[in-house]
Formats: C-alpha cells, structure tokens, sequence
C-alpha cells in the first residue's frame, strides 16, 4: 500500500498517519517514508491483515491512498483502480453463461464424481431447472487420507461423458499442475481449492490456459492474499478468474466455516472479477443453505456453486452438507423471485433445453 499525502499537510498531520501506519503494521520496519519535492509518500511493505485503507483515508492530509496498483494491479482494475477505486467489472463469457453479467450463474452437482448413470440423471435433472454448469470432483482435496480421494482420471472421463451426453459445461478441480492440462481438456472450468489457493506452482499453471477459473478463497485467506493468487493467474496472461468464498475459518464453531457474504461488496470497491458463492462448504449442512445462497444473491454474488447429490445419504464424501433434488429445485424458484427483484437473471428450466 502507497499512501501520498498532500502536499499542503501540517508537520503534525504527517506524524498522525506515519504513527498510524506503525500502529497497523506493528513494525516501524515496514513503513518507508519518501520525500520528493515536497510531497511525502508512505510505503508499508506489508499485506498485513489489520491493514484498513478506510482508517487511512480519512486521516488529515491523505491524498491518495494507492493501495490496489502495487499488490493486484490486474485484478484490481488496472488504470481504472488508480482513480480512486472506480472499479470495472469484467464479465466472463463462456460456454454460453456469462459469469459477472446480468445473469445468475448456477453451479451445482455432487461433490465428487462418483458414478456415470447417476451423474447423467442428475445433470439431466439439473440443467432442465436451469442450472448452467455441472460441478464434481474427480481429483478431491481430502483431510484425511484414509477418506475417499476422487477417481482420477476414471472420473474425468465420466465428466466427459456426462458434458457431451447432457450438453451441460463442467467445473471441476485440478490439485497439482502435472493434471492441469487434462482437468483442463474436459473442465469448462478449472478449479482450484481453498487449500490449494497458494499453491503458486498450480496458479502459475492454471495462469497459461485459455479457459475460466474459479479460484476459492483459502479458508484462512485475507482478502489481499487471494486477490495476490488471482494475480498470480493474471499476470501469466489467463483473464479470466472467477471468485469463489467458501467460508474462512474463525472462532466460530458452529456452522463448518464462517461465510464470508461481507467480503462481496469489499471486492467491488476493490476488484474487477467477478464473484460467486459456495454456501455448501461454508454452512456444512444442506438445510442452512439455501438461506446462505439467497443472503449471497441479495449482497451482490455472480452466481453459487452448491452441492447438490440424488441421495445425499450415499455422497461418499460431504454428505451432510449436499442438497437433495428436491431442495435445490424449490431453491431455484426462490433465487428467481430475489432475482427479479434486483435485476438478475436466473436461467429459467424452459431456456436450458
Ligand atoms: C470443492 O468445492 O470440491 C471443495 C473441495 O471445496 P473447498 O476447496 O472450498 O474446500
Ligand atoms: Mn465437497
């Protein structure tokens, strides 16, 4: 973060925010002040989490504060950041949705592939109410290594099927860059995980293909740390990364993270890419989220992306938190109804055949 002040500021309105600076950084070390001709800038060689360009900015004799430039130039909006923050948002096009348009871009599915008959009946299911992309893991990030890890290659090959058969597109992850070529051959959408989301070797990967990708927030990340990983797809040449909050962890325990909806307007003030939600892995349980995913339409999200099994009970892997059939249909109509009321589009059943 660069801060300028103005060129007119009193001895003792420099020493506030310079003491300012040192309160936030916890560390004199990190705040580099510069003196040219006349005007004084402050560095803070930090992306520190107490860092608030909001108590900066309205300090006596702040000019400008250049928080986004340095950091996440790209994401941030590039030129247009510089002016005060007045960021563009980028729509995504592809595969005929346009994440960060006026559309609401449903991703649903199970949480890992399991089976080729059961996938296409869902994903049939799925698409006719109007759900655009099917989500499901064939490689799984798992905690323990004793839990089901994903089929691999086996299920990228049914994501295949499924994606012609059906007519649906696909997101599904990719966990280290010696798969990122073949998740990428048969993903619409590349994946990256919470825990993979400072994996720099898979960003920088991920970073040369010429297809979306969806980059979720690590599940302890500040918001200047996943903007600086969707930087880092960036500046490889790749423009089009999709936000994804999944829930942070915190004090918090009763839910299995905490989600993060206040995060959603912070990004339009700071970012130009587009953002959608995943209440499933934030709540951990199928019926706290559908309340999830509407407050997340309502505060400004893209789009969802939801767990959604035939038989939540049988998921080999988050079953708690996957959504029956049923439920996801009654949520549709629900996200339709908030959706007129704001302006945006939630593909109708009748549309997607
Ligand atoms: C997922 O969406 O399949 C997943 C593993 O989620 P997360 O990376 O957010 O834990
Ligand atoms: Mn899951």
């Amino acid at each position: 973060m660069r801060i300028i002040l103005k060129k007119d500021a009193s001895g003792r309105e420099v020493a506030r925010v310079i003491e300012t600076c040192i309160e936030m950084t916890g560390d004199s070390r990190l705040v580099k002040v510069e003196a040219t001709d006349g005007q004084i800038t402050i560095n803070l060689l930090t992306v520190g989490h107490a860092m608030d360009p909001q108590a900066i900015r309205k300090l006596d004799g702040v000019e400008i504060i250049d928080e986004v430039t340095q950091l996440y130039c790209l994401a941030g909006g590039g030129e247009s950041a510089k002016e005060g923050f007045s960021v563009n948002p980028v729509s995504i096009p592809f595969a005929g949705v346009s994440v960060g348009s006026d559309e609401f871009v449903v991703m649903a599915g199970p949480c890992a592939v399991e089976d080729e008959e059961q996938l296409i009946s869902l994903a049939l299911k799925l698409k006719s109410l109007g759900c655009t992309i099917l989500r499901g893991g064939a490689f799984k990030p798992r905690t323990s290594p004793y839990c089901f890890q994903g089929l691999g290659i086996e299920g990228l090959e049914i994501l295949r099927k499924v994606r012609e058969q059906v007519g649906i597109a696909v997101v599904t992850e990719a966990m280290e860059p010696s798969t990122v070529e073949i998740v990428s051959e048969v993903a619409d959408i590349v994946q990256i995980g919470s825990r993979n989301m400072q994996n720099y070797p898979l960003l920088k990967a991920v970073g040369k293909l010429n297809k979306p990708v969806l980059l979720k927030r690590g599940m302890s990340a500040t918001l200047e740390e996943w903007l600086g990983a969707a930087e880092y797809v960036l500046c490889e040449g790749n423009q089009n990364v999709i936000l994804c909050e999944r829930g942070i962890r915190t004090f918090s325990r009763h839910s299995r993270h905490t989600l993060d909806i206040g995060v959603i307007p912070v990004l339009r003030e700071r970012c130009k890419l587009p953002v959608i939600i995943d209440p499933s892995h934030a709540t951990g349980a199928a019926g706290r989220v559908p309340s999830m995913a509407k407050a997340a339409m309502a505060a400004g999200s893209d789009g969802l992306l939801l767990e959604v099994h035939s038989s939540p009970e049988k998921a080999l892997s988050d079953s708690f938190q996957s959504m029956p059939y049923d439920n996801f249909r009654e949520l549709m109509q629900e996200l339709r109804g908030i959706g007129e009321a704001i302006g945006k589009k939630v593909r109708h059943p009748v549309e997607s055949n």
